[in-house]
């Protein structure tokens, strides 16, 4: 019933106990997650994930708060892009939030690598998993200047304005919400949530971080997205099981993944 878009089920914490996360997504009925990858070195562990269990897939990518790792270099992603089951090119995009006594102008390097990405999501058409933290303005200039309007994805785990929600949109990009709709303060971001377009919205736990409420504080884990899935409907004034539905389609669409509905039994 639901699609968790974006998680590190090969994070330690996560995968150490991935026989119990299995078991409580059935009972959740989370029965699809998209395993996300955040250096090259996590790549083989993320892709070992998708290959043996046929509801999980992967991303290639370096996340840009990932210093001291192997730099990506377009055919570092291709390579790996055209391996099945790896549906999209990320996560990737800028974050100004850890800057570390440096200033903006010192991040040209995740600049660059972001361009990388760009590449790799127009030479592959795989849609690209974006992550921006305060750097908002940044990573819409460069996905236009890079992205030539041919490069589709996802906004993840968001938390910008309406501004940049709608900028993202004109885009063609989807907006992924994840746990922190949830929380108390988050009355901003539940007010873009609203207008967002649900058939432009998908929903996330970025386990093992930020769990939704009620378990605010503890491990997240993809079985908790359906919280994600309640706060949503709420806004929208729809039922959970309809924003389930929506936000599967979507993900499937966006990801070019079977509609397991539509999708004959074999005989
Ligand atoms: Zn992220
Ligand atoms: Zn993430």
């Amino acid at each position: 019933m639901y699609v968790d878009s974006h998680c590190h089920l090969s994070f330690p914490e996560l995968q150490a106990r991935l026989a119990d996360i299995r078991k409580d997504m059935a009972a959740a009925q989370v029965d699809r997650a998209l395993c996300i990858c955040t250096t090259l070195e996590e790549f083989d562990n993320v892709h070992a994930l998708a290959l043996a269990h046929d509801n999980f897939w992967a991303t290639v990518g370096v996340h840009p708060d990932n210093e001291g790792v192997q730099e990506p270099q377009l055919d570092d992603l291709l390579r790996r892009a055209a391996l099945p089951r790896v549906v999209g090119i990320g996560e990737t995009g800028l974050d100004y939030y850890r800057l570390n006594g440096r200033s903006v102008a010192d991040m040209a390097w995740q600049r660059e690598r972001f361009r990388v990405h760009i590449r790799a999501a127009l030479a592959t058409g795989l849609p690209l998993v974006v992550h921006t933290r305060e750097s908002s303005a940044d990573t819409l200039k460069i996905l236009a200047e890079e992205g030539q309007g041919r490069v589709r994805g996802v906004f993840h785990c968001f938390t910008e304005t309406q501004a940049v929600a709608e900028a993202a949109l004109a885009m063609g990009f989807h907006i992924s919400f994840s746990g922190i709709l949830t929380f108390r303060n988050a009355h901003a971001l539940r007010e873009v949530a609203r207008l967002v377009p649900l058939e432009r919205c998908l929903i996330e736990t970025d386990s093992p971080y930020l769990a939704p409420a009620p378990h605010r504080g503890r491990t997240n884990s993809p079985a908790y997205v359906p919280f994600v899935a309640a706060q949503l409907a709420e806004l929208k004034g729809m039922e959970i099981a309809d924003v389930a539905k929506a936000t599967s389609r979507n993900f499937e669409h966006l990801f070019k993944l079977p509609n397991p509905e539509l999708t004959p039994p074999l005989l």
